[in-house]
């Protein structure tokens, strides 16, 4: 077990936004969780990294997981676009976890920086300004800046938002890619329902409480399924 909700809860300031989560990640999975706007995906995932500690119940990590193997992309905001730094540093500020305050990095850090990079096909950006550039060039950034934390984990709220559909099949691709080849346990809330059932290992579907929990071609026959995947 990588890690586990038993019976959590998540609240802010008193109000519990999703309640009764019950369920696992082992490494190599590939869960996906998928819901309504409002569900409380978000806040999930957020209680996943530790960000938000349970209202009730517990989040258990297993496997010596540490909150600086896990590569997180959180839900893309307008607010963050005008970050005020460039590409390369903001990729490798999602390694910091280990290093204390300096933000000194080894060469192998850069490199890592550059193959996720290239891998997201933008690599010739490496030494542009982060808020100089597209919505979608920066979803990429964050992306790589992800990828490159995640030694154990990646924890990814809605990859896509901001990509044209040529290119979000590219990342679903490689987010595949990444977690057969490197056995990455990946986590991604997903408005893609369709691609959820035909990536993911696992489906967690949510509605302020899990309303299902199990294997895709399960989920594709279940009543949430068929409503939420029909509808
Ligand atoms: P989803 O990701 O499924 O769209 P969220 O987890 O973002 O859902 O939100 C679940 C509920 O929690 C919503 O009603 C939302 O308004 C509320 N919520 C989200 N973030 C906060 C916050 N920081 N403070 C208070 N309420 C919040």
């Amino acid at each position: 077990m990588l890690i586990a909700c038993r019976n959590a809860a998540f609240a802010y300031e008193g109000n519990t936004v999703i309640r009764e989560l019950a369920f696992e990640v082992d490494s190599g999975d590939y869960l996906c969780i998928v819901g309504e706007n409002g569900s409380g995906k978000s806040t999930l995932l957020k209680g996943l990294l530790g960000l938000l500690p349970p209202q009730s119940g517990a989040v258990l990590r297993g496997d010596q997981l540490k909150t600086e193997d896990i590569g997180y992309l959180p839900q893309y905001k307008a607010a963050q676009k005008d970050f005020p730094a460039g590409v390369c540093e903001v990729v490798l500020s999602g390694r910091q976890g280990g290093r204390g305050i300096l933000p000194f990095y080894a060469k192998a850090d850069k490199q890592s920086a550059m193959e996720n990079l290239n891998r997201l096909g933008i690599g010739d950006l490496r030494n542009a300004c982060y808020r100089e550039l597209s919505g979608g060039q920066q979803q990429r950034v964050l992306l790589a800046r992800a990828f490159c934390a995640a030694r154990k984990l990646l924890l990814l709220d809605e990859p896509a938002a901001g990509l044209d559909p040529p290119a979000t099949a590219e990342l679903y691709r490689l987010i595949r890619e990444i977690n057969q080849n490197r056995g990455l346990a990946v986590v991604m809330v997903s408005h893609d329902v369709q691609t959820a059932v035909k990536y993911a290992n696992r489906i967690l579907h949510v509605q302020g409480k899990p309303l299902f929990w199990g294997k895709p071609e399960e989920y594709a026959e279940s009543p949430e399924g068929k409503r939420f995947m029909g509808g």
